[in-house]
């Protein structure tokens, strides 16, 4: 938290994962008032057989105080399909609820873009937004994104050799992407490979200032201005 915020990292959103991690969450929150801020939500990677219980544990967080976003949710294909009806089901009752609360949704989807992109375009009406976490789409995917008003989360692989990412998203506004860090995952380069934490933000927004030909200040400027407008603060 500190090294973070010494390179001005102010705020933290703390994505859910299930009704297990819920009092870690919520006990950074305590912690770090008004800087950590959690979501709720059930993961993709999470959906089991008890998907059903767990969904109840997110609608009842959901009426017992305001959340700023529901995330992570969404379609995870990568590690087995044996829940994919019920990845289905929790990704689509949890974009209802969050229409229902008007909040934004956290999407994580892996080997699953298109049917990700597909169940969100099914949902939009105008009034669902959100943002791809961690995007690895290609430049396609990135402007149905775009093009559906959801932001696309970027992270780490940015600054991975043979990324495709700054391709992907060279024609996409910088008014459309927001910066993450997925911590403890996917640590940027230089520390790719090693535990990831908040403060190597930096590392990515230098990147992102390199690929846009923006000067890094901008980048921070325009990132930080989009994460406001989509978590409401
Ligand atoms: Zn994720």
């Amino acid at each position: 938290m500190h090294r973070a915020e010494k390179e001005g990292v102010e705020k933290f959103y703390l994505p859910a994962i299930d009704s297990e991690c819920q009092d870690a969450l919520l006990a950074l929150e305590v912690r770090y008032p008004g800087k950590c801020i959690g979501m709720t939500g059930l993961h993709p990677c999470n959906v089991k057989e008890n998907y059903q219980s767990e969904l109840q544990f997110v609608e009842q967080e959901l009426g017992r105080r305001p959340w700023v976003a529901l995330g992570e949710i969404g379609l995870d294909f990568y590690w087995d399909r044996t829940f994919e009806g019920q990845q289905y089901d929790a990704f689509h009752r949890q974009i209802e609820w969050a229409l229902h609360y008007d909040i934004p949704i956290v999407i994580h989807s892996r080997e699953s873009m298109a049917e990700s992109i597909g169940v969100v375009r099914e949902h939009q009406k105008g009034l669902l937004k959100g943002i791809f976490h961690c995007f690895s789409g290609d430049a396609r995917a990135a402007r149905e994104i775009v093009d559906l008003g959801f932001y696309l989360g970027i992270g780490g692989v940015l600054t991975y050799k043979n990324s495709g990412l700054p391709d992907a998203i060279r024609d996409i506004g910088l008014e459309h992407l927001v910066l993450e860090t997925d911590a403890p995952y996917l640590s940027p380069v230089p520390f790719r490979g090693k535990r990831n934490e908040s403060s190597y933000l930096k590392y990515i927004v230098q990147k992102l200032a390199e690929v846009k030909s923006t000067p890094v200040e901008e980048v921070a400027r325009v990132t930080t201005g989009n994460a406001q407008k989509i978590f409401g603060i």
